[in-house]
């Protein structure tokens, strides 16, 4: 069978799609009325999202509908993107994928023979790091830096605003980054707070999500029900930022 692959002015037309902080793009097929009675949304192995939709839909319609989705969407993207990394091991080289606040950026390696000192820095889409000689050993090294130093940035930054709004303390916690394979952060008795730099790939909300399950430890030092009687308080949408985080962990911790 051949599929009819009509479009009004002769290509699909494309259009983004936002989900929290997240966005993705998707093409539009529309199909004779008589072949397609509803909007349907797929997404194909290679991450492409296409949205078939009968001719007389509205585009209003059709984008909500796709709204609807937008979660479903993603979730098959990140997996997606999950078997991809581990089929293919990072090599440090221009065109890979790199995250940071959840967000997706191309990694661009520029040899620049001029330039004495290695830099790194978030330019448009890109992850851009230039310098000479770069090996993948001296491209690892200086996105590594750049993470750790954007994690402490982001860790001091999300404290802050967090804190201020829980009663029960004002003041920032001492606290440290330190690379963990099983925790994205712990807060020992006596109040000191550890983060995992990896945790600043992900979304700003997961990383609040992390910061505000450490800081209800000040208060609750163990997973009581009053832990989570808190933990529901402060962030009562936890559970799904939890989940979300723990499914792209192996992504992160890369
Ligand atoms: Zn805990």
């Amino acid at each position: 069978m051949t599929e009819v692959e009509p479009a009004r002015d002769g290509q699909s037309p494309e259009y983004t799609a936002r989900y929290g902080e997240r966005t993705f793009r998707y093409c539009l097929r529309y199909l004779p009325d008589h072949k397609k009675a509803t909007i349907k949304v797929h997404v194909h192995p290679n991450g492409k999202v296409q949205v078939d939709a009968p001719e007389s839909a509205p585009l209003a319609d059709i984008k909500l509908a796709v709204q609807r989705r937008s979660r479903w969407v993603l979730n098959h993207l990140d997996d997606i993107e999950e078997r991809n990394s581990h089929v293919r091991l990072r090599q440090w080289v221009s065109g890979e994928s790199m995250l940071y606040l959840g967000r997706r950026y191309v990694l661009k390696v520029i040899n620049d023979s001029d330039q004495r000192r290695v830099t790194c820095k978030l330019i448009g889409g890109q992850l851009r790091v230039q310098g000479r000689e770069l090996t993948p050993e001296r491209t690892q090294k200086a996105v590594h830096q750049w993470y750790r130093e954007r994690a402490q940035d982001v860790f001091q930054r999300r404290l802050a605003i967090v804190i201020d709004t829980l009663p029960w303390t004002k003041t920032l916690p001492s606290w440290r980054m330190i690379e963990m394979q099983t925790q994205w952060g712990s807060c020992s008795p006596d109040g000191e707070v550890l983060l995992n730099p990896h945790l600043v790939k992900a979304s700003t909300r997961a990383i609040d999500y992390v910061l505000l399950h450490e800081l209800c430890h000040l208060v609750e030092h163990n997973h009581s029900s009053k832990f989570y009687e808190l933990l529901d308080r402060f962030m009562p949408e936890w559970r799904f930022v939890k989940e979300d985080l723990d499914r792209r962990a192996e992504t992160f911790l890369v």
